[in-house]
C-alpha cells in the first residue's frame, strides 16, 4: 500500500528516469505565484546593478575573496562575520521550515522560479500543454517536431546565457561582464569561460535536470525529514474528508479520483499520499482541486495549506517548545551578529615583530625593537594614517622609507618600523607598548606589542 514510498516517483522499478509531463497550472494560487516569481526575478536581475557607496549591494567574488554586501566590503579577515551570517540564515531558515514547512521551494527557489516560471511556460507556449507534450515525444522525428524542439531548445539556451551571464555579475561585477560582451572574449578569458559553464550548466539543469535537482541533489530537500513536523504547516490533502476515495456517487469522500492534484504536480506526486520529500509546496495541486471542488458544489480546501494535527485534530497552530527554543537561538544570534557589524572596523592591523630580531643597542645609548606592520583599509576612502606609541617614557616611533602613511581604498599596505626607547626608561626584559592608530584625528585601532631590552 505505501509503495510510493519506496523509490521516486520519477524513477522506474528498473532505475529509468521516467519524464514528468505536469499540466499547466491554473488558480488563485497559481496567479499569486505568478506575482511573486515575477518580483523574484526583477530583484535577481536588479541587485546586481544597484549601487551603495558607489559599490554593489550584492558581490560575491570568490576567486578573489572579496565580498560585497549591502554597500560593504567584507575581506577574508572578516570571515567570522560571514560565518556568522551563514549560521543566522541556516538557523533562520530551520525555523521557517519548521513553521511553514518548503514554501521557500516552491514560490521563492530560484531554481523553481526560473524552472517553472520561465523554461516550463516556454515549453507550454511551443510544445502545448502536458497531452501535447506527451504526445510529441513519443512521435518521429518528422518537421513538426524537429521545429517545436530545435526552437525550443534554441530559446533555452538564450535564457540560460542570459542566467550564465547574471551568475557572472554577482560573481565579478556586471561592469566586467560588459566588458567581456564588448572587448570579447580574447582580453577576459575568465569571465568568458565562466559565462559559458555557467550557461551550459543551467541548460542542462532546465532542459533535463529539472525537478531531479529538487528531490535528489538539493540538501535543504534532504533535510525536510528531520525539520517537518505534525505541527508544520504544508500543503497536505484532508484525507477526514477526501476519504473513501471515488467517482462521484459511488463513495463517501469528498475526493472524486480525478487525479487532477496528480497531473498538475511538477515533482510528479500524489498528494494524496501524505507529506513526501518530494513535494516543494508549490500549491498547484491546492488550485487543481479547488476548481474540482467548485465544480462538485464541495467547499474548497480539500488540499490546503495545513499540519496534519490540524486535518487530523483541527487543531490551529500553536507554538511547540522546538520553535521557542530555535526562535530564542535565532535571536541571540541575531544580537551577535548586530554587535559585529557595528562594531567592525574600517581598518585592521596587525602588529609583529620582525622574525629573528630582539633588541638592538645603539651607541647613542638607545634600545630599538623593529616591528612589521600590515594594514587593511576595509573603506572606500583613502586614509591618511598617524601613529603613535605609548607605554613606555621618552618612546620614539620611526616608518622604515615612509614620513607618513596613506591607505589607498580597499588596500592592504605593509610598513617596517622602528621604536626607539633611551635604556634607562626601559624598565625590564619585556615591556608592553600600545600602538595607537589615527585617522582625521579619531583613533582607529589600538595594537599591543612587547618592547624588548637587557635583563635588569
Ligand atoms: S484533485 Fe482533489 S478530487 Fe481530484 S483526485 Fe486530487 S484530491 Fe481528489
Ligand atoms: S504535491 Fe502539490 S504542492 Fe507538492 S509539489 Fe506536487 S503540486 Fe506542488
Amino acid at each position: 500500500m505505501n509503495s510510493f514510498r519506496d523509490r521516486l516517483t520519477t524513477i522506474s522499478e528498473t532505475g529509468k528516469r521516467l519524464w514528468i509531463y505536469a499540466k499547466k497550472p491554473k488558480g488563485r494560487l497559481t496567479a499569486y505565484r505568478n506575482i511573486v516569481a515575477y518580483l523574484c526575478i526583477l530583484l535577481l536581475f536588479a541587485v546586481p546593478f544597484i549601487k551603495i557607496n558607489g559599490y554593489p549591494l550584492l558581490l560575491l567574488n570568490i576567486l578573489d575573496r572579496k565580498f560585497v554586501i549591502l554597500g560593504n566590503v567584507f575581506w577574508p579577515q572578516d570571515f567570522y562575520i560571514l560565518a556568522f551570517v551563514l549560521l543566522t540564515f541556516f538557523v533562520f531558515i530551520i525555523l521557517f521550515t519548521s513553521i511553514f514547512g518548503r514554501v521557500w521551494c516552491g514560490w521563492t527557489c530560484p531554481q523553481t522560479v526560473f524552472m517553472e516560471m520561465v523554461f516550463r511556460k516556454i515549453e507550454y507556449l511551443i510544445e502545448g500543454d502536458y497531452t501535447q507534450q506527451h504526445k510529441l515525444n513519443d512521435q518521429a522525428w518528422d518537421g513538426e517536431k524537429i521545429l517545436k524542439k530545435g526552437s525550443k531548445f534554441l530559446i533555452f539556451g538564450l535564457f540560460s546565457l542570459i542566467i550564465g551571464n547574471l551568475i557572472m555579475c554577482y560573481l565579478v561585477g556586471y561592469e566586467n561582464v560588459l566588458l567581456a560582451i564588448t572587448e570579447g572574449p580574447k582580453a577576459h578569458l575568465a569571465a568568458f569561460w565562466g559565462v559559458i559553464g555557467f550557461s551550459a550548466v543551467f541548460m542542462f539543469v532546465f532542459s533535463y535536470l529539472r525537478e531531479q535537482a529538487c528531490t535528489i541533489i538539493c540538501p535543504y530537500g534532504r533535510l525536510q525529514g528531520v525539520l517537518l513536523s505534525k505541527t508544520t504547516v504544508v500543503v497536505a490533502y484532508d484525507q477526514v474528508r477526501g476519504e473513501p476515495r471515488g467517482k462521484k456517487g459511488h463513495a463517501e469522500g469528498d475526493c472524486i479520483d480525478c487525479k487532477l492534484c496528480v497531473h498538475v504536480c511538477p515533482t510528479g506526486i500524489d498528494i494524496r499520499n501524505g507529506t513526501q520529500l518530494e513535494c516543494i509546496n508549490c500549491t498547484a495541486c491546492i488550485d487543481a482541486c479547488d476548481e474540482v471542488m467548485v465544480k462538485i458544489h464541495k467547499p474548497k480546501g480539500l488540499i490546503r495549506f495545513d499540519s496534519i494535527n490540524g486535518i487530523l485534530k483541527g487543531e490551529k497552530w500553536k507554538m511547540t517548545p522546538r520553535i521557542y527554543m530555535y526562535s530564542v537561538f535565532l535571536g541571540a544570534l541575531m544580537v551577535f551578529l548586530t554587535v559585529f557589524l557595528l562594531t567592525r572596523k574600517n581598518i585592521d592591523a596587525t602588529l609583529l615583530r620582525v622574525p629573528g630580531q630582539t633588541f638592538q643597542t645603539t651607541n647613542k645609548g638607545t634600545i630599538t625593537n623593529l616591528y612589521n606592520l600590515q594594514i587593511i583599509n576595509k573603506s572606500f576612502a583613502k586614509m591618511p594614517l598617524e601613529m603613535k606609541i605609548i607605554g613606555l617614557d621618552n618612546a620614539k616611533l620611526q616608518i622604515i622609507g615612509n614620513q607618513s602613511i596613506v591607505l589607498n581604498p580597499e588596500s592592504l599596505t605593509e610598513n617596517v618600523f622602528i621604536v626607539e626607547v633611551p635604556e634607562k626608561d626601559v624598565p625590564k626584559r619585556s615591556n608592553t607598548l600600545h600602538l595607537e592608530i589615527y585617522s582625521d584625528g579619531k583613533l582607529v585601532e589600538n595594537e599591543k606589542v612587547s618592547f624588548l631590552g637587557p635583563i635588569k
